[in-house]
């Protein structure tokens, strides 16, 4: 395929900014985890990362955009033949449903979509097979994943981080090197998981921890849990009634968790007959 101008190529739909910088590729190439793992790449695109994965892995790649997908086809012709490169033609995140993406253990390698890099990371954390991220994600992204507490940038996705294994923010890479060039800088992040995220409420557990950044987090949590039984946990687990949420550590939310899990589905219930009550005696009004 003979592209004239990649720029109005590009599809913003699909969040295409086209990494063309031999520097950065190799930079990504160095940072992988050492080990013969096949590699899932999401968002191939023209193919510039995926030359150079081949080269070292067996790779199978997730695309989206049926354009690329018949240019990947033509390209990788050989790799395909050899079984080295599978392409699957689709949208990644409904061909990963709530499995895994692959059957196999794996790292994710990619210059990612922005428009669905948080959830694609979130996805990663939860799926048993997948090992490592490794991934150019927008520079902002990156920070709130590898910030440690007590950082300004300590948020939810750094405890999920913190959860499941270790973040690093490898090196940040300029609009300049991409066609055509976001509105933001980016950098590339390394996630290496030990364990995968076994509880879905965990995640919902930790939006209301930190719903309000500036709030106190006793506060923020006030808003799902009674304000007596967040004043028992955080006198049973000694914490300082007055801290905000990016101060405490990832144990500590892992703590107050397992104090809070079944009295959130508690207070739910007790919501719930509360609103079916109020429908009965507004029936029987009628
Ligand atoms: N890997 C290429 C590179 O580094 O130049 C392209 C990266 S570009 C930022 C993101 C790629 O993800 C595009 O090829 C886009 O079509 C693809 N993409 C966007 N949404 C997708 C989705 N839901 N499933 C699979 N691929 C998707």
């Amino acid at each position: 395929m003979i592209i004239e101008n990649l720029a109005e190529f590009a599809s913003k739909k699909f969040g295409q900014n086209f990494l063309k910088s031999d520097r950065y590729l190799h930079q990504i190439i160095q940072a992988m985890p050492d080990d013969d793992l096949k590699v899932a790449e999401i968002g191939p695109g023209l193919g510039d990362l995926t030359k150079e994965l081949v080269k070292v892995r067996n790779v199978t790649a997730f695309e989206v955009d049926k354009r690329l997908c018949e240019h990947l086809t033509a390209e990788f012709e050989a790799p395909i033949s050899q079984g080295r490169f599978e392409l699957r033609c689709g949208d990644v995140l409904e061909r990963w449903g709530e499995g895994a993406l692959l059957d196999e253990p794996y790292h994710l390698v990619a210059n990612l979509p922005y428009y669905i890099a948080t959830n694609i990371i979130l996805k990663a954390f939860k799926d048993p097979m997948c090992r490592s991220v490794l991934v150019m994600v927008q520079k902002e992204v990156a920070v709130k994943f590898a910030a440690n507490s007590g950082e300004k940038a300590f948020s939810a996705l750094s405890v999920l981080a913190q959860s499941v294994g270790r973040a690093t923010l490898c090196f940040e890479v300029e609009p300049e090197a991409f066609v055509p060039p976001p509105k933001v800088t980016s950098a590339v992040l390394l996630i290496e998981i030990d364990r995968s995220l076994g509880d879905e409420k965990f995640e919902a557990f930790l939006k209301i921890a930190f719903a309000q950044p500036r709030k106190k987090l006793s506060k923020n949590l006030s808003a799902a849990f009674s304000k007596e039984i967040v004043e028992q946990t955080f006198a049973k687990l000694e914490l300082d009634p007055n801290m905000r949420p990016h101060e405490a550590e990832t144990s500590i939310y892992h703590l107050i968790y397992n104090e809070l899990k079944d009295k959130l589905d508690g207070k739910q219930q007790s919501k719930q007959r509360k609103q079916s009550k109020s429908r009965l005696k507004n029936a029987r009004k009628q």
